[in-house]
């Protein structure tokens, strides 16, 4: 590990940086990354972020999007970037499996990984963390870094603030979760006084969605979502068929399964995906009850006690049907 006064030696002079986050990026992991990248650039460093897939629509308007390296789409730029970095930031994310293939190159890069993120269990492989599982989001740990731990609070430009507030908004339910606590409402006035339009912002990511994603909101809302009121669980389930006929793409399936959780007495809400390669679990809870439990034991997965998500190697069918089964074990918890 290094401490800070050791690594606020080597920013003072121009350095090699990635940045990297999570695969599927979400607006935290785009809005922190970029955020830190509007920071860095300032410094006079060379900066790359790469992210090990590629990411939804309504996060491609952030400042300096254009500059982000998808590595499933270019490969070996991302790793000539990573073996010559002398400095590897991973934001919103703490285990190396969360970044795929990348993962391994990371590990094995020459370069110093700092860790700033949120997440439980931090894996350790890392040489210096920012680490607070009570943030609400891994931007707002990028502000408190840059701003308490670099001292450079002068550098929240704009640009940066836009992107700290897009992280902290997505991250915190447009700060509607416990997670959003008034040091983080001081932080987004904060944020606002430095040039992050929050309405703007609101609408670029929230009302900018394609007709597609409506009406397979629309399908799943009318079709598939099933609700076992003896549980307090309500599911929506989609098949491989289905993401095709609405020609669904990335970011498009984002949040429809809080729509099973906005359901009166719902404890518990599960979206289930057929996708080509896996079947995913997204699950969302509300108060004490601990999806991130269900995801760790049965789906090879974990997150958040409230907002949680793994994979299984089954059928969609099986995977419905293990699901399921596993309720009963929860049924207190579920029902108190
Ligand atoms: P989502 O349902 O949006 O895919 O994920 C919700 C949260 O669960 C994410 O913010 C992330 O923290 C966590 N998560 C989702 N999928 C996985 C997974 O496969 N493994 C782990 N450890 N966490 C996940
Ligand atoms: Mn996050």
């Amino acid at each position: 590990m290094i401490s800070i006064s050791e690594l606020k030696t080597l920013l003072a002079t121009p350095q090699k940086i990635v940045i990297t986050t999570h695969h599927k990026p979400d607006g935290d992991a785009m809005g922190s990354s970029l955020g830190l990248y509007a920071y860095l650039i300032q410094k006079g460093h060379h900066v790359s972020v790469i992210t090990p897939t590629d990411y939804p629509d309504f996060l491609q308007w952030l400042p300096n999007n254009s500059n982000v390296i998808i590595y499933t789409e270019s490969p070996e730029k991302s790793l000539e970037l990573v073996n010559d970095a002398n400095l590897i930031f991973c934001l919103d994310f703490n285990t190396l499996s969360r970044i795929n293939e990348l993962g391994e190159h990371i590990r094995n890069a020459s370069a110093l990984k700092l860790m700033i993120d949120h997440h439980l269990e931090p894996e350790d492989f890392d040489d210096y963390r920012h680490w607070n599982i009570n943030a609400c989001a891994a931007a707002q740990l990028v502000y408190d870094f840059i701003l308490n731990e670099l001292n450079d609070g002068e550098f929240i430009n704009k640009d940066v603030a836009t992107c700290l507030y897009t992280g902290i908004m997505t991250d915190s339910g447009s700060f509607r979760f416990p997670s959003a606590t008034s040091s983080v409402y001081r932080i987004a006035a904060d944020l606002i006084d430095l040039g992050a339009e929050h309405w703007r912002i609101h609408q670029l990511v929230y009302d900018n969605a394609s007709e597609n994603r409506l009406r397979f909101l629309g399908h799943c809302l009318s079709n598939k979502l099933e609700i076992l009121r003896e549980f307090n669980v309500a599911i929506i389930t989609v098949t491989a068929e289905e993401l095709k006929k609405y020609n669904i793409v990335t970011g498009d399936t984002e949040g429809i399964v809080n729509y099973a959780l906005s359901i009166n007495g719902i404890k518990l809400a599960a979206f289930i995906i057929e996708r080509t390669d896996k079947v995913k679990l997204s699950l969302r809870s509300t108060g004490d009850f601990p999806a991130n439990e269900i995801c760790k034991k049965y789906f090879n997965g974990g997150g958040h006690r409230n907002a949680a998500g793994g994979a299984s190697e089954k059928n969609l069918a099986d995977t419905i049907a293990e699901f399921k089964s596993i309720l009963p074990e929860y049924k207190t918890q579920l029902l108190q």
